[in-house]
């Protein structure tokens, strides 16, 4: 493997941990970005990589996504992000789980892991028992912060959305709000039902036509295929699906004055947040819009070491300062012609002390 120090993606990482457990199978990095404002939190990945870097590169990058993306919710927590190196077999086995686990539980509490790609909360369950510090439990009770993160993601979403309508649109309401979603899953799904509520005029799409078809049959949408979505002309067009979809192709063919989705790393590679700007077309960046989950599993994790109940209150209150967030980069980047990506990128960096 690549000395992590030449990687591009390297970016003043505090911790890059390889972890071997040759009884177990167990192989996994653990990246700390920054604890400047708490532990490192963020979720641990299980995928198979063709090589050790691709690894690393999802390591390295994710954590310092997290970092970004924990600042700019406003929790009391550092960037951080686990992968474990799927075996070719591509068996998840309970001692690389409880391997996993002991790694965490030795770093005492610098890193703070949940759930990803590839990890459900069974398995988080089963992390729990070798260590504490994991959030994304499941929890009990309508009334609880924790659980399935997704309906929280929706609702900060659906938040933006409506901030992102009044600020390019000047509309007070969604209603006959034209949107197109993209992906009509957990994160999707829950915006497209919150939108409908409120009289928007929606275009669901999914790779799964069914599903898609189902939900619009339910909110009397309509449908596109996958592969027409982000040319449907529409007022805001949300991804929710994919990463990477905004690259020259995909901002070219798109007919809507706003992005605002949840998808993670939306934008191909940097310069395509300019390249939107360009277009006149206002983005809403992924991290901060999509920050509901992550802003409902910490508080979780924060009672829990606490010993206190979580009140879904403290975590609506913060869901309600998605768009005011959201309102701070979009006017400092009407004053100072920067990308909306770039200005919200500076502020969080300037939140971790960089
Ligand atoms: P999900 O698996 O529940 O739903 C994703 C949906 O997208 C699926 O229905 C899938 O069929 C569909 N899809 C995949 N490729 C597609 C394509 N090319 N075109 C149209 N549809 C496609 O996942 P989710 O939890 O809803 O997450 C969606 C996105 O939001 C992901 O990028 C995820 O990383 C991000 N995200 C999720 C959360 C959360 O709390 N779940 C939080 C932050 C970010």
């Amino acid at each position: 493997m690549t000395a992590f120090w030449t990687e591009a993606d390297f970016d003043d990482h505090e911790l890059v941990q390889l972890v071997r457990d040759r009884k177990s199978g167990l192989t996994a990095i653990i990246a700390l970005h920054s604890t400047h404002l708490g532990p490192g939190a963020g979720g641990t990945r299980f995928w198979h990589y063709p090589d050790g870097k691709d690894a690393m590169r999802d390591a390295l990058r994710l954590s310092r996504g997290m970092s970004y993306k924990n600042a700019m919710a406003g929790l009391p927590m550092g960037g951080g992000k686990a992968v474990i190196l799927a075996p070719k077999n591509g068996i998840k086995t309970p001692e690389m789980l409880a391997a996993f686990g002991d790694a965490v539980e030795a770093l005492n509490g610098r890193y703070v892991t949940a759930e990803d790609v590839g990890i459900s909360e069974a398995d988080m369950v089963s992390v729990a028992r070798r260590t504490q510090f994991v959030s994304g439990l499941p929890v009990e009770g309508e009334d609880a912060a924790g659980g399935d993160p997704g309906p929280f993601t929706a609702m900060g979403i659906y938040f933006g959305i409506k901030a992102a309508v009044q600020h390019k649109l000047g509309k007070d309401s969604v209603r006959d709000v034209h949107v197109a979603i993209q992906g009509t899953g957990s994160v999707g799904g829950g915006v497209a039902r919150l939108l409908a509520h409120d009289g928007a005029k929606l275009t669901l799409s999914d790779i799964n036509h069914d599903r898609a078809a189902a939900l619009a049959a339910d909110l009397g949408a309509e449908t596109a295929a996958a592969d027409a979505i982000m040319g449907v002309s529409c007022d805001v067009f949300s991804p929710n699906a994919l990463g990477a979809i905004l690259d020259d192709e995909g901002i070219a063919r798109l007919d809507a004055p706003i992005v605002a989705g949840g998808a993670n790393n939306q934008l191909a590679r940097e310069g395509h947040g300019q390249k939107l700007a360009d277009r006149g077309i206002l983005y809403a960046p992924d991290y901060v819009i999509n920050a509901g989950g992550i802003i409902s599993v910490t508080l979780e994790y924060l009672c829990r070491q606490h010993g206190e109940p979580c009140d879904i209150n403290e975590v609506r209150k913060r869901l309600a300062q998605i768009p005011g967030r959201l309102l701070e980069i979009w006017h400092k980047s009407d004053e100072t012609n920067v990308s909306p990506d770039v200005v919200s990128d500076r502020m969080a960096q300037h939140l971790i002390g960089r």
